[in-house]
């Protein structure tokens, strides 16, 4: 097998599809409270989006897919209706 099979065609890079914070239906809402610090949400986010040292969401990138909250495991990730 040479080097070329060997990398995925893509990975997330923040930004990558333009400011797909305009695509958001719904945002998450962290709790804080909550939040056991696991980093499934930073793993799982698509768009890169979600700070490591303390979640924080960059709300220009993120696309309100929802998946952050889906895999939060304490739900500590709500999704709420933008306005
Ligand atoms: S909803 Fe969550 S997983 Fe989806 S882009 Fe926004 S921060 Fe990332
Ligand atoms: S997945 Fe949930 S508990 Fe884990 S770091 Fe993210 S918000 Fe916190």
């Amino acid at each position: 097998m040479n080097d070329f099979c060997m990398y995925p065609l893509s990975w997330p890079v923040r930004g990558a599809g333009g400011e797909t914070g305009t695509w958001r239906t719904r945002r998450p809402v962290l709790l804080p409270e909550k939040c056991t610090g696991c980093l499934l949400c930073w793993l799982y986010c698509p768009e890169g989006v979600i700070a490591k040292a303390d979640r924080a969401i960059d709300l220009n990138y993120c696309k309100g897919c929802g998946i952050c909250a889906r895999e939060c495991p304490v739900h500590a990730i709500e999704m709420v209706k933008e306005d």
